[in-house]
């Protein structure tokens, strides 16, 4: 489990499904099938009975608060990517422009190299000084550095992270982003960290 208030150990799976459903509609389904299994919607991100996420819909793009399609976090998520190796390696991700199977080796290269930078805001880069002194040892596996926000993510790296100060977004996922960024917003440096922990433990499996 990913977060402090995940719960226990859970077993994940990919199904392939064949749909007429757009992906809103699926989703709604996939809401019911949920609801069918007694999931009660109390913490986000808490304990769960079963948890249902819309992967990838074909080559659809769906952003709204309600729906992100290609899932967000789908690329660097060890638990999904195994997963679903196994039943989709040929399915393209729209955004990335890779199979599943491609953005699983990527996720499985070791070790996995990660920029980190701040915003472009100058107020942030103390921000993100103070985030790298307080970031526990990130192991062998992988390798993270600090990148110039100015300058584009480097080719043999897996992604960069940018961190900002702020409160958290409303909506449940965030958007996706182009080119391999994820954004990680927190109020403050313990909260940012402990976001920065969940990401090396979704990453790593
Ligand atoms: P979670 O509790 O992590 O499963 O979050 C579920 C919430 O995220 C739901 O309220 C959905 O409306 C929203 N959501 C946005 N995009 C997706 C997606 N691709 N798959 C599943 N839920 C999504």
């Amino acid at each position: 489990p990913v977060g402090a208030e995940a719960g226990t150990e859970f077993l994940n799976a990919a199904a392939v499904l064949q749909t007429e459903h757009h992906p809103a509609e699926l989703l709604k389904t996939l809401h019911e099938i949920e609801a069918l299994f007694h999931r009660v919607r109390t913490l986000h991100w808490g304990p769960r009975t079963l948890d249902l996420d819309l992967i990838l819909h074909g080559e659809s793009e769906a952003s709204s608060p309600r729906l992100v399609v290609p899932h967000p976090a789908m690329w660097y998520r060890r638990f999904v990517l195994e997963p679903a190796v196994e039943v989709a390696p040929q399915m393209v991700h729209p955004i990335l422009n890779e199979s599943v199977a491609q953005l699983y080796a990527r996720l499985m290269c070791r070790p996995l190299r990660l920029e980190i930078c701040s915003t472009h805001h100058n107020e942030e880069s103390g921000l993100l000084y103070e985030v790298l002194s307080h970031v526990r040892d990130f192991g062998d596996a992988i390798e993270l550095s600090p990148a110039d926000p100015e300058s584009s993510i480097a080719t043999n790296s897996f992604a960069r992270i940018i961190v900002r100060q702020g409160t958290k977004p409303k909506t449940l996922q965030p958007f996706n982003r182009k080119g391999r960024e994820i954004e990680v917003v927190g109020e403050s440096v313990p909260d940012i960290v402990s976001q920065l922990e969940d990401l090396r433990m979704a990453m790593l499996g």
